[in-house]
């Protein structure tokens, strides 16, 4: 089932819901449709083009968050699937600084690897190698990095996130369409409480 990408009303990336999600909120009248998936959902009666890319129609006043949360996809989205070190396609989390010398699983502190790269460093400092970077790893930030992490990648949200950070990244957005996906989109803080006016009291 294809995602729909949801915006504020100020247009600011709020998050993903399904489809079933984001026409329940368009036929409510809580969200406007901003671009067609070109997906036709038929019913007993009537038939009704999909969304992918929905904008509520009120403003929902978002609560801080914290930093991007640390996963493997939004890893592997922020260095573009390419292993740091030789450029060859990632396919590991490599610690700079090893766990086993106190180095921590932080945005700072990891990077997307090859397996051939990762098994030759294991557990030694880049110095000891003679290894370099071209840059220092660094945590993600911009709101587009909420839609990044979750590892969907429509070619139809690019300009809706573009102004929202994560620029680098969606160049790779134009090589996975209608890709698979494994696990769920961000569910809007469904693990977390509801607090009022938060946009997962519009969106549930
Ligand atoms: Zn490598």
């Amino acid at each position: 089932m294809p995602h729909v990408l949801v915006l504020n009303a100020s247009y600011e990336p709020l998050g993903v819901v399904s489809t079933r999600r984001a026409l329940i909120l368009v036929l409510n009248h809580k969200a406007v449709s901003l671009e067609d998936s070109g997906v036709t959902l038929h019913s007993a009666t009537s038939a009704v083009t999909a969304p992918s890319v929905v904008r509520l129609t009120r403003f929902v006043r978002v609560p801080f968050r914290g930093p991007v949360p640390l996963t493997r996809r939004a890893l592997f989205a922020r260095d573009h699937g390419r292993c740091v070190y030789c450029g060859a396609a990632a396919t590991s989390v490599d610690h700079v600084i090893p766990r086993s010398r106190g180095g921590q699983h932080r945005w700072d502190n990891v990077v997307a690897a090859c397996r051939r790269c990762n098994h030759m460093k294991a557990d030694r400092h880049l110095t000891e190698l003679g290894w370099r970077m071209k840059r220092p790893p660094a945590p993600p930030s911009g709101l587009a990095w909420r839609i990044i992490g979750t590892g969907i990648k429509d070619p139809r949200w690019r300009p809706y996130l573009e102004p929202y950070g994560g620029t680098d990244q969606f160049r790779d957005f134009e090589h996975h369409v209608h890709t698979d996906h494994a696990g769920a989109p961000v569910p809007l803080g469904r693990s977390r409480p509801v607090h009022r006016g938060e946009p997962e009291s519009v969106i549930a």
